[in-house]
Formats: C-alpha cells, sequence, structure tokens
C-alpha cells in the first residue's frame, strides 16, 4: 500500500456513503423483497475487502461476485453471509463452492449437468444452485426454450434445491426502452413454470424502472458505489469516492508552445500547466486527453494534451500562484467532478472509471465508525 506521501493521488472512499445507498436502495423494496449487493470486481474497484463488510454491517445479508475466487475471499472475510457466484462452477471447481459455503448461479445446459453430478457423487442433502435465464442479453443463462423444457423434465434438477431464479436486464438504464418489457414478460413467464426459488431480476437501474421488477431480491452494483442509475434525471445515489492528484511541478509557458505527446494542445502565450502524477496506467484514461477537467479548490480547471502513463496536465493559468503549487491537489473525481461526469468525458460509463481506479493510488476509507487505512 502507498504511503500518502509517496502516492501520486489519493483515493478516500467514504464507507458510510455505500452503507447509506444500500439503505437507500433497500428502502425502495417492499415487505418480503431483499437488497442484495453485487461485489464483483473488488467491490467495482473500491476494495471489496472494506466495502463488503461494511455492507453487511448495514444490514445486507446476500452478496454476488463473478469469479469463484472472489467468493472464496469474501467468504473469509463473512463468513454468514449468502455468496453467490455468476459465473458458475468451471470444471474442477465444485468442492471450492462446497469448501466455502459459495452458491453457483447455474448458466448452460452444462454447468447444470456439472453440479448435478457432483451432488450426485456427494449424496446427502441437495447441493443449492441459483438458475440464471437469458431474457435479452445473449451473454450468460439458459436460453428460454432450454429454460422451459427444464422446467418440464427436472430431472437434470435432481439432488440440487434451486433458491434463485434469476435473469439481467439488458438496458434498465433506458426507461423507456421497449426490451424492459419485454424481459419483464419472459421472465415471468418462466419463472411461473418454476414455483418455489425467491426470483430476481433488477440490477441498480432496474430498480427504479417500478414495482414491477423489483420481485424477491434485488442485485444493485453501480448504485451502491455512487454511479447514477437514472442517468436522465439527478443522482440519487450518494458520491462514494474521490480521487485528489497531486501536483508535482508546475510549468509557466510564456513563448507559445505545445503540451505534451502528439503536440494536441497548443499554449499562443502566456500559460500556466500544472501537472498532476496520475496517468492512464492509474485507470485514468487516455480518452480524456483535452476533454477532461479536475477542480482546483472551486475553480475549474481543463485538462489540457494528451494523458501519458503517469501524468495528466492542466490548464491553470486562471488560478491564484499559491493555489496552484507543487504539493496542492487537483479533485478528479469528488463532489464537484463526478464519477458520471469524468465518465462522459472520457466517452464511458462510471462503471468502468470505477474499475479501473489504479493501485498506485493512496487508499484511504473514511465512515464505518472510524476512518482506517488499508493495510
Ligand atoms: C454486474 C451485475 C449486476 C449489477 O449490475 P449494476 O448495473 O452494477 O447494478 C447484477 N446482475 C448481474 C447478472 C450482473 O452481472
Amino acid at each position: 500500500m502507498t504511503s500518502p506521501d509517496r502516492a501520486g493521488a489519493v483515493l478516500t472512499v467514504d464507507l458510510d456513503a455505500v452503507a447509506a445507498n444500500w439503505r437507500r436502495l433497500n428502502d425502495r423494496l417492499p415487505a418480503g423483497s431483499e437488497c442484495a449487493a453485487v461485489v464483483k470486481a473488488d467491490a467495482y474497484g473500491l476494495g471489496a475487502g472494506k466495502v463488503a463488510p461494511a455492507l453487511a454491517a448495514a444490514g445486507c445479508r446476500t452478496f454476488f461476485v463473478a469469479h469463484v475466487e472472489e467468493g472464496v475471499r469474501l467468504r473469509s472475510l463473512l463468513p454468514s453471509v449468502a455468496i453467490f457466484v455468476f459465473h458458475g462452477p468451471a470444471p474442477g471447481t465444485e468442492s471450492d463452492f462446497l469448501a466455502h459455503r459459495l452458491t453457483p448461479v447455474l448458466n448452460a445446459p452444462d454447468q447444470i449437468e456439472r453440479w448435478g453430478r457432483f451432488a450426485a457423487q456427494r449424496g446427502g442433502l441437495p447441493l443449492e444452485a441459483a438458475l440464471h435465464v437469458d431474457t435479452g442479453m445473449a451473454r450468460l443463462g439458459l436460453a428460454p426454450a432450454d429454460a422451459l423444457a427444464l422446467a418440464d423434465d427436472r430431472r437434470k434438477l435432481d439432488g440440487l434445491r434451486l433458491v434463485l431464479l434469476a435473469s439481467h436486464l439488458a438496458c434498465a438504464d433506458d426507461p423507456a426502452h421497449p426490451l424492459n418489457r419485454t424481459q419483464l414478460r419472459d421472465f415471468s413467464a418462466i419463472a411461473a413454470r418454476f414455483p418455489g426459488p425467491g426470483r430476481s431480476l433488477a440490477n441498480s437501474s432496474g430498480m427504479f424502472l417500478g414495482p414491477d421488477w423489483l420481485f424477491d431480491l434485488a442485485r444493485p452494483g453501480a448504485a451502491l458505489y455512487g454511479v447514477n442509475p437514472t442517468p436522465d434525471h439527478p443522482n440519487p445515489m450518494a458520491p462514494t469516492v474521490r480521487l485528489e492528484g497531486k501536483i508535482i511541478q508546475v510549468r509557466e509557458i510564456d513563448t507559445p508552445q505545445s503540451v505534451g505527446y502528439g503536440a494536441t494542445h497548443r499554449a499562443a502565450g502566456k500559460e500556466r500547466i500544472a501537472t498532476v502524477a496520475v496517468g492512464y496506467a492509474d485507470g485514468y484514461l487516455r480518452s480524456l486527453g483535452n476533454r477532461g477537467s479536475g477542480y482546483l479548490g472551486d475553480l475549474r480547471v481543463p485538462l489540457v494534451g494528451r494523458v501519458s502513463m503517469d501524468l495528466a496536465t492542466f490548464d491553470v493559468s486562471a488560478a491564484p500562484e499559491d493555489a496552484a503549487r507543487p504539493g496542492a491537489v487537483i479533485e478528479l473525481i469528488g463532489p464537484r467532478h463526478t464519477v458520471d461526469a469524468l465518465a462522459a468525458q472520457a466517452g464511458t460509463i462510471g462503471y468502468e472509471i470505477l474499475t479501473s481506479l489504479g493501485n498506485r493510488y493512496h487508499r484511504r476509507y473514511v465512515g464505518e465508525k472510524e476512518a482506517h487505512e488499508r493495510a
């Protein structure tokens, strides 16, 4: 872990804000419905080791990860919550699921067979599983016809206990998209053929489509971490991360010259360039070149020139000299410049900004009773 003095930037993660976001989402659910948390990809880059326990302390009982390895790590932190693994059981990992009490999401006929065979070899109590039905992604999940065939002939589910039936929305961030209703209709039709297991359809944005999409269990990820689940409306979630990049040099330009690789920015006259120790190797995306911006105090400062591997350059000509100096910080993500705003400048989504957050930053975790540093 990089010390604050050595690091080029400080990333502050507000665990209270993550917990508050979970409560806010949980409050949207009708009685009897449960709000889970998706903590795959290291809790979207925020650090699952800190975020997941904070969510559990807030009351979250069910977690989702993508890889079995993520599940194994999460289990070591949270002995008593339910952990589902989206990718399901790969050959050779069955006993890992059992040893760490991870519930596989079964996505395809071969995974159902594999988990069923494992259950048969073991004998004893049925093994828990979730079943994922594809209703519009063509990515993971049983094709609807295969799901209906399985409902007709359940022998493949012998030895298994389905605890969850899930599907995933393709266009939930666009409430007007007709696919939302089509997926709801198809999921409901399939769910009617699988009585018993809880049903789960909504991701973050899906939780804002209306009560019909909520079912028994919601699976938000991004909204927990402050990404706006309703892109056409003000963000109902609290921001959770702040990224402050350190200025390591201020370059005074007084005769016209260019800035950075490719000479893509040209200072026509006097200009002051603050060079910050954050670059694309830290997940500060190269596509921000000549488009991004940050805040020096309350002053918006444009990113000029290309983003390099370890550095980015900002035009701080409008700032007082004592504000733009080595050691001062430029807010790259924070209350003035949200994850979504940065993502828009980079031509991507908040999800990619968060999951790209670099490991050279000094990470500070605040909230959850006292501020603490990651070891
Ligand atoms: C990642 C993921 C989620 C969470 O989605 P968000 O948009 O981040 O809320 C839910 N379900 C599945 C299957 C996922 O892969």
